[in-house]
C-alpha cells in the first residue's frame, strides 16, 4: 500500500485540489450507475451551481475505499443499495446524522434512519412456473418451506444481503425459531444448490429447471422491458406473487445514502440529499433501476412495474432491518443455505 500522503495526493488530483476549494463541488461515491444518472446529476448542478464528481464502483469496494481513506476521504455522500449495506456503513461510523426538515417531510419515517435515507424501494417477491406450480401454494414466504414444493425451489445464496435482509424481516415477524424451521424447509426443497443471481433463478424457473424462486422486482422489470425477445418470452412462462398480503406484507428493500462524517463539503452534501427527495429527481432515481420512489407525490411511470399491480408492503423500518442480519446469517448457515 502506498503511503497515506500519496493516496491523498491521488484523491486530490482526481477530485479537485484543495487550491480550488472555492469552487462549488460535491464528491459522490455511488454504487448505482444508470442511464438516468446524467439528467439526475446535471439538474442538480443547474439548480445549485455545485459540480458533482462521481466515483462509481461496486458496493463493497466503495465501502472499503471510504474506510481506507479514513479522515482524508474526499467523499461527501455515499449512495448504495440494500439496507444491510447502508446499516453496515452506519455501524462503521461512516455516516453523520442529518437533521433536515425537508427530508423528514418527504421521506416516510419507516424509510429512513437517523443517519441515512432511502431514496427508492424494491420488493422481494415470489415467482413461479405457471405450468408447474399453483400460485395458491406460494402466497407467502412461509409456503416455500412446505414439503409440497420438494425439488422445486431455486434461490441465490443465503449469504447475499438481499436474502439476509429478508431473513432479518422474517425473524422480526415470525421469531428466530420459526425462521430457522423455515430456512431448513426451504433448503430441503431446493431443486439445486444456490448459484447465480436473481435473474438466473427467474430464467431457471421459466425453463422449468425450478418451479419457484424469490427475486427483487427490478430484475423482473428488466426482463419485461428487455429488447431480447427470449427474455420477454421467458417472462410469459412465469407468474409473480406479492408475498404475505394477508399478514405483514411483502418485504421491501431500498437504495439510499447519507452524508459522510468526514465530508469536506457538508452543506453541498445536505443540499444534494434534499434534492434527491424532489419529485423530478425521485422519478429519475427510481426509474434508473426500475424501482419505486420513496416520495408519494413523485410519479415514476414505469409500465413494467405497473403491470405487476399494487401490493401491501411491509412497513418495518428499514433502519432496523440490519438488527437481525447476523442472526439470519447464522440461521441460514445452520440450515445449509450456502
Ligand atoms: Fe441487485
Amino acid at each position: 500500500m502506498p503511503p497515506i500522503h500519496l493516496i491523498w495526493f491521488a484523491a486530490a488530483t482526481l477530485l479537485g485540489s484543495p487550491a480550488l476549494a472555492q469552487e462549488k463541488v460535491l464528491n459522490l461515491y455511488s454504487a448505482r450507475h444508470y442511464q438516468t444518472d446524467e439528467a439526475l446529476y446535471s439538474n442538480f448542478t443547474r439548480q445549485t451551481g455545485i459540480r458533482i464528481n462521481r466515483i462509481e464502483g461496486k458496493e463493497d469496494e466503495l465501502l472499503e475505499r471510504i474506510k481506507n481513506e479514513g479522515a482524508n476521504s474526499p467523499a461527501d455522500v455515499f449512495i448504495t443499495v440494500d439496507a444491510a449495506r447502508l446499516a453496515q456503513a452506519d455501524a462503521l461510523g461512516l455516516f453523520a446524522a442529518v437533521k433536515s426538515k425537508r427530508l423528514e417531510e418527504r421521506i416516510p419515517a419507516h424509510l429512513r434512519s437517523t443517519d441515512w435515507f432511502a431514496f427508492s424501494t424494491r420488493a422481494r417477491v415470489i415467482l413461479y412456473n405457471k405450468a408447474a406450480v399453483n400460485p395458491d401454494d406460494v402466497r407467502n414466504y412461509e409456503d416455500l418451506a412446505n414439503p409440497k414444493l420438494k425439488g422445486k425451489v431455486c434461490v441465490r445464496s443465503g449469504a447475499h444481503p438481499y436474502n439476509l435482509s429478508l431473513g432479518s424481516a422474517l425473524i422480526h415477524h415470525l421469531g428466530e425459531q420459526k425462521t430457522e424451521e423455515w430456512a431448513k424447509g426451504l433448503v430441503a426443497n431446493f431443486a439445486r444448490a444456490p448459484k447465480g443471481g436473481d435473474t438466473d433463478q427467474i430464467r431457471a424457473v421459466a425453463a422449468g429447471e425450478c418451479g419457484v424462486t424469490i427475486s427483487n422486482t427490478y430484475y423482473i422489470a428488466r426482463l419485461l422491458r428487455s429488447d431480447k425477445p427470449a427474455d420477454r418470452q421467458a417472462m410469459e412462462k412465469v407468474g409473480v406473487v406479492w408475498p404475505n398480503q394477508k399478514s405483514f406484507g411483502t418485504h421491501i428493500n431500498v437504495s439510499g445514502g447519507g452524508l459522510l462524517k468526514t465530508a469536506p463539503h457538508k452543506e453541498a452534501a445536505v443540499l444534494f440529499l434534499e434534492y434527491l427527495a424532489d419529485d423530478e429527481a425521485q422519478a429519475y432515481f427510481a426509474n434508473g433501476n426500475n424501482e419505486w420512489p420513496v416520495v408519494k407525490s413523485a410519479a415514476a411511470k414505469n409500465p413494467a412495474l405497473e403491470s405487476l399491480g399494487s401490493f401491501k408492503a411491509d412497513s418495518l423500518n428499514v433502519g432496523t432491518l440490519s438488527k437481525n442480519t447476523a442472526t439470519a446469517q447464522k440461521i441460514f448457515d445452520r440450515a445449509g443455505w450456502r
